[in-house]
């Protein structure tokens, strides 16, 4: 029986809209930090069945796989999916309170 876990992607894109901070995917980002396949009103990875490997969590293990259990590597990976969902939250924040005080532009 394979009781390997699974990672589940709930696809919220907070990933493919930090990739600038990723400097492997430096050929993704748009300009803006953000990933050129990344869809802003779909909100969803135009190229998801040929994304690269550095965007696929099981194929990305062979890296760490010397280093960490594949449990121990989904749970580091679940931790900066909710990082990045905190810095998302972090950001849409910011732009509201400076759009509040009238100095987004600023
Ligand atoms: S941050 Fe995590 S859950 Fe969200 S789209 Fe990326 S991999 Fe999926
Ligand atoms: S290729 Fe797709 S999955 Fe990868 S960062 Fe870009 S939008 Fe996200």
């Amino acid at each position: 029986m394979n009781d390997k876990r699974e990672f589940k992607c709930n696809r919220c894109g907070c990933c493919c809209k930090n990739i600038g901070y990723v400097e492997e995917a430096a050929f993704l980002n748009r300009g803006d930090g953000v990933c050129k396949y990344y869809d802003d009103v779909e909100k969803k990875c135009i190229i998801y069945e040929f994304r690269p490997e550095i965007c696929r969590v099981d194929k990305m293990y062979k890296r760490f796989k010397d280093k960490m259990s594949w449990d121990e590597y989904l749970d580091l990976s679940y931790e900066s999916c909710d990082k990045l969902r905190e810095l998302e939250k972090n950001k849409s924040k910011s732009i509201e309170e400076a759009t509040e005080r009238g100095n987004y532009f600023d």
